[in-house]
């Protein structure tokens, strides 16, 4: 057991200060990483602030997109050595037993994942604590290789971020000839922008951000509707195969379903607070439906990560100190932000 410096949100109601955790000694299995960046998810807010049906559980150290180097392994760690560059994503442990778990969907395990924070370690009332943190101690088989030449910095955000959006497209096979909009522009959006042009699909993106244009077109966007112009709107009916919609709030979605071609599909990947309204209406015409995706496998998270390396694919990111985290919340919040913040953790 080691004392290990973080910041931590005490109640739902007061904001992150610093505060010591207990991490464990390295088991067998255990990779010690000692944490250099940390990304900043929206579910950490919403997590801290008690706000996705009273399920958090305090104290509370947030972050799941976690970039470190491996200080210390447990004596059967074979998959990673000293030194080695790291990243942990949004869980840290699955029952390994299940249907899921034995078909590379560990993600979806059925059982439930045990999450990198706000969770309880399999069968004890150990919390788990995340990345706002020096030091983690993770499973190896959870744990992300990073490729020597990646810009770590950056990465962060992929390990939420990225596979949030690099998954549904994937399931999908979405390529060359397919028509791709993309809803909502922040940390989400912009890199489903990213993975799916770079998959060579034409992209369209649906924000109400019109400052936002030519960050989207940069990005590889082909084409952006000003979701707030009733003319764009009208004309970019029936032009998406499918559609990336990664918007957190509830809205009239028979417009969104407008904009699908014949046997289109929604890939939501966004969290409102309140269930959708969805009419029949919208799905029996053009047979038109709409799935969920939530983060990615392990292996596939891996995938992701050296698919990045290979196409020199980051997020945008602003570093900030550890000190400006509530500051970060708020500028978050009130859409301040062009696309992820990321914590430079050696200034804990
Ligand atoms: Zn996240
Ligand atoms: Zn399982």
């Amino acid at each position: 057991m080691s004392k290990v410096k973080s910041y931590a949100a005490l109640s739902e109601k007061t904001p992150l200060e610093p505060y010591n955790i207990i991490r464990r000694e390295c088991n067998s299995e255990d990779v010690l990483i000692k944490i250099e960046y940390c990304g900043v998810c929206h579910s950490d807010i919403h997590m801290a602030r008690n706000e996705w049906h009273n399920t958090s559980i305090f104290p509370m150290v947030p972050g799941h997109e976690i970039i470190g180097v491996v200080e210390s392994i447990g004596n059967s760690v074979s998959k990673f050595k000293i030194g080695d560059s790291v990243g942990v994503g949004v869980y840290v442990d699955s029952c390994g037993k299940c249907d899921n778990c034995n078909d590379s969907m560990d993600h979806y395990c059925e059982k439930g994942v045990v999450l990198t924070y706000n969770s309880y370690e399999y069968g004890t009332t150990t919390i788990t604590y995340g990345g706002y943190s020096k030091k983690i101690v993770v499973k190896e088989s959870y744990v992300i290789g990073i490729p020597k030449g990646m810009i770590k910095e950056k990465a962060a955000p992929l390990l939420c971020a990225g596979i949030t959006t690099y998954s549904p497209l994937r399931y999908l096979n979405v390529g060359q000839g397919h028509k791709v909009g993309v809803t909502g522009f922040g940390g989400l959006g912009h890199m489903g922008v990213k993975f799916a042009s770079s998959m060579g699909a034409e992209v369209t993106i649906f924000s109400t951000s019109e400052s936002k244009k030519q960050d989207a077109i940069n990005m590889g966007a082909h084409n952006f509707v000003n979701v707030n112009d009733k003319e764009q709107l009208i004309k970019a009916q029936n032009s998406c195969h499918y559609i990336l919609d990664t918007v957190s709030a509830n809205r009239d979605m028979a417009q969104v379903f407008s904009l699908l071609k014949t046997d289109g599909r929604i890939m939501t990947v966004g969290l409102p607070m309140e269930p959708h309204a969805i009419s029949s209406f919208s799905l029996i015409d053009k047979r038109k439906g709409i799935i969920g995706s939530s983060i990615g496998s392990i292996v596939e998270t891996q995938e992701m990560i050296n698919y990045c390396n290979e196409n020199n694919i980051y997020p945008e990111v602003e570093m900030i100190p550890i000190s400006k985290i509530n500051e970060a919340f708020e500028r978050i919040i009130n859409k301040d932000i062009r696309f992820r913040f990321v914590i430079d953790m050696s200034s804990l």
